[in-house]
């Protein structure tokens, strides 16, 4: 599976976008997409790699959609119902890995005992040693940043060996590529050269954090068959953004 140059991973953060949970241009779950990237984390945990996923929510509501002036809804109530949301799809994902025979914790970084653990590191860190797949929700249980925000800090301090963010689309190009078809796509970029040229693809906080430690960050499309096992095998899919 893995190239020459390849080598395999001990510890992954991957985040998954709410896109994830739906086909391209729908929202909500649709169980077909969960089960999914259910079988393709739980093939990755056989590979004896440890696998934290941090959970995003935007198949179901982003707090960033409440900013307008008229909206009843202030906004950062609606950054916590985006919290939420994560939670639902977390849910979700447990259960699809779980009916593949795969052990998982869900842990939460909003206080929800009923239903999830407390995001606690060293608990996570256990959990990740003994082979479950730690399912991160409730982002950084702070309103105002995204879930890549609270991917890009779990990746830190969990101290893993690189943040796998999957997407709809290969990696990260010069323009959207579904708007422009002379997009370039990069295979490599320094966090700087992401910086310069305001490439969207993550937030700014969460690209800043990973420039300071030096976490590297590859960017990849889910979607195609295998991808997620190679990326995590070390292989390079994608665009790989580092120092
Ligand atoms: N959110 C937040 N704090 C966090 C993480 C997420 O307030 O630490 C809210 C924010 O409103 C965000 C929503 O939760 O829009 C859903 O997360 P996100 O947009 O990152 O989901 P994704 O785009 O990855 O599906």
């Amino acid at each position: 599976m893995t190239d020459e140059n390849s080598e395999k991973l001990r510890r992954i953060v991957l985040k998954v976008s709410g896109e994830g949970f739906c086909p391209e241009d729908e929202r909500g779950i649709s169980m077909n997409s969960v089960n999914h990237l259910a079988q393709q984390i739980a093939d990755v945990v056989k590979q004896g790699i440890q696998v934290a996923v941090v959970m995003g929510g935007g198949n179901i509501l982003r707090g960033a959609q409440f900013k307008a002036a008229n909206s009843s809804i202030q906004e950062s109530t609606a950054h916590y119902m985006g919290m939420l949301a994560t939670v639902i799809n977390g849910l979700a994902l447990q259960d699809a890995i779980e009916s593949l025979g795969q052990p998982t914790r869900l842990m939460s970084a909003l206080p929800m005992e009923t239903v999830a653990e407390p995001y606690i590191r060293r608990r996570a860190s256990r959990h990740l040693e003994k082979g479950r797949v730690v399912i991160i929700a409730g982002g950084t249980g702070s309103p105002f940043v995204t879930t890549d925000t609270a991917a890009a800090q779990r990746a830190l301090e969990l101290d893993a060996d690189i943040l796998l963010k999957a997407t709809k689309v290969d990696g990260i190009y010069s323009a959207d590529p579904i708007k422009d078809p002379n997009a370039i796509l990069y295979k490599t970029l320094t966090y700087n050269e992401m910086r310069q040229q305001n490439l969207r693809v993550m937030d700014s906080e969460a690209i800043a954090k990973c420039a300071e430690h030096n976490m590297p960050i590859m960017v990849f499309n889910f979607r195609k068959e295998n991808n997620l096992m190679k990326a995590a095998c070390g292989e390079h899919v994608g665009t790989l953004v580092s120092r």
